[in-house]
């Protein structure tokens, strides 16, 4: 009997994780995370609950398709329920690796990079890799062979037929299983809701060579630290209209320099400078690559945004460009940002101005010729909220109308048992699934469910900072207050005095645009008492700034 048990990503987007098992071998594909809402404060990302891989003693193999957060920024939370190697191509196992560095991690488990078309073999399964496109380089699907037929996981995808790298959606290979014969396929259903074909990483460069022609002074492009096809393109442009290229943000930094080191990325010598150096070329001689296009309150473009970025400055002759879709939820944090640039007298070019972006998941016409080629037993959608799974489900049967049999389709959502066996497959049950809040100053977990973590409250307490501040100049009207519940020291009363000095402090040192937004202040305090806390009382309270406007 084989059994699988989506662990995320079904029935919202994010966090996917897959388990397999047969027998007592389960393996496991993918680990990633997701954003929280900006309302769970304190709450820096959630990855999916383990109790599941807990009873089945842990996986014996954890398979990773990509390097898109969604799919590995869980892996060092994950790796201690894993007894054998991560498999990867080698770019995603280049980006899992800094992650399991800081985690302390990195000793405790075996990297093994795989190529497209090689085969591992895991107790009763055998996994095949299977090249297909995204949004990023080095991105495969997987063929996982079991004792009852072929699983077919498309991972996320779309099919760019002029790859940038030349690295081609393998459908033959689709096509080849889909002949010999797939139990079930499980496949991405993101971009379900769209008509037509999504098109190519190419599809950008004529925005871009319109910007690089009409810009006059410097130039921001803000994009996923993840999208190294969207670095290519706009280093090429940049070499070709004379700029310089400046990364600036940890995670660009971070994945230009991985993506260089193992070829994925090229840039002509004397075109890269330094983020500090930025300001020591004319504006015009400028390109900056940046982090920040969710409006993320302490990344690159944020900090530029209210002028407040060590190196870089933005100012009326200036560009920026947010190269990127915003993911649901993040809007008004995006907007906020495009306000403060607008403030500053540069243009703001969206999405919606020019085509400066294009999604890494194929539309319905895509979807549909993946159905077609692999033609399951079995069809199960993944990677969506309901609407997508459903609909990607009624999409199948539009696909498979009239053939005899017909695919079953199996419409599950997380924690779901679907169970294959000699009489096809069913739903039958539910396994423990669950989410889990991670706050990034902690390598550990924080509990299971929304802000009600009891057991860091229990240990550390919370604290409620609650700052006064004037609508009209920004400044701070009294002395701030701190709340605490849970939270007990000797000399309270000194360390909470001394709490509202640092307080008070930050407020003097923020810029006019920083105290006037909550997004931003509120992250700026939070950071700066826990800081505080840690370093007085060694315990990391969870803070939760309260702004009064007066
Ligand atoms: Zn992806
Ligand atoms: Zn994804």
């Amino acid at each position: 009997m084989l059994e699988i048990v989506p662990l995320g990503g079904l029935g919202e987007f994010g966090m996917n994780m897959l388990a397999f098992t047969w027998g007592d071998t389960t393996i496991v594909v993918d680990a990633g995370v997701m954003f929280p809402d900006p309302d769970l404060l304190g709450v820096d990302r959630i990855i999916p609950d383990m109790t599941y891989l807990q009873q089945k003693g842990g996986a014996a193999a954890l398979i990773l398709t990509h390097g898109h957060e969604d799919h590995i920024g869980g892996v060092p939370h994950v790796v201690p329920f894993v007894k054998g190697p991560i498999y990867a191509t080698p770019l995603t196992l280049a980006m899992v690796e800094p992650k399991l560095r800081e985690h302390g991690t990195a000793d405790s488990v075996t990297l093994t990079p795989v190529r497209p078309r090689d085969r591992v073999a895991i107790g009763p399964f055998t996994i095949e890799f299977i090249r297909v496109t995204h949004s990023m380089p080095d991105c495969v699907a997987l063929a996982i062979e079991t004792p009852l037929g072929v699983i077919v996981h498309t991972g996320d995808f779309k099919i760019d037929q002029t790859p940038l790298d030349g690295e081609h959606f393998d459908v033959h290979r689709f096509a080849e299983l889909g002949a010999q014969g797939v139990l079930a396929l499980f496949a991405d259903s993101t971009n379900i809701d769209r008509r037509g074909f999504t098109g190519s990483e190419t599809e950008v460069v004529e925005a871009f060579e319109e910007i690089f022609t009409s810009a006059s002074g410097r130039l921001i492009v803000a994009a996923f630290a993840s999208s190294i096809y969207r670095m290519q393109i706009l280093v090429d442009l940049a070499a070709q209209f004379d700029r310089k290229v400046a990364f600036v943000g940890r995670g660009m930094m971070q994945n230009s320099e991985i993506a260089q080191r193992l070829g994925y990325l090229h840039i002509p010598t004397g075109v890269q400078i330094r983020d500090s150096d930025v300001m020591n070329y004319p504006a015009q001689d400028v390109l900056c690559l940046a982090t920040g296009s969710q409006g993320e309150p302490m990344s690159a473009l944020s900090r530029i945004a209210i002028n407040d970025h060590r190196f870089v400055k933005v100012g009326p002759d200036d560009t920026v460009v947010l190269s990127a879709r915003a993911i649901p939820g993040n809007e008004k944090a995006i907007g906020r940002v495009i306000n403060h640039i607008a403030r500053r007298g540069a243009d703001v070019i969206t999405e919606d101005i020019k085509h400066v972006h294009v999604s890494g998941h194929g539309s319905a016409e895509e979807l549909k010729l993946m159905l077609s080629l692999v033609r399951p037993r079995y069809f199960v959608p993944v990677h969506g909220e309901y609407r997508q799974l459903s609909r990607h489900a009624r999409v199948a049967s539009q696909v498979f109308r009239g053939r005899d049999p017909r695919p079953h389709i199996l419409l599950a959502e997380d924690g779901d048992l679907i169970v294959f066996d000699d009489k096809g497959a069913r739903l039958a049950g539910k396994a423990p699934v669950g989410r889990i809040l991670i706050d990034a100053t902690r390598t550990g977990e924080i509990a299971d469910e929304v802000l009600r973590d009891r057991r860091h409250l229990a240990e550390d307490g919370l604290v409620v900072p609650v700052v006064a501040i004037n609508r009209q100049t920004g400044a701070l009207e009294g002395m701030p207050d701190i709340i605490t519940r849970g939270f007990v020291m000797e000399n309270s009363e000194e360390l909470l005095a001394d709490g509202a000095r640092v307080l008070t402090e930050v407020f003097e040192q923020a810029s006019f645009e920083e105290r006037t937004d909550q997004g931003l202040i509120k992250e700026r305090l939070r950071a700066e008492l826990r800081r505080f806390f840690r370093k007085r009382s060694g315990r990391r309270p969870f803070v939760l700034p309260v702004i009064m406007e007066i």
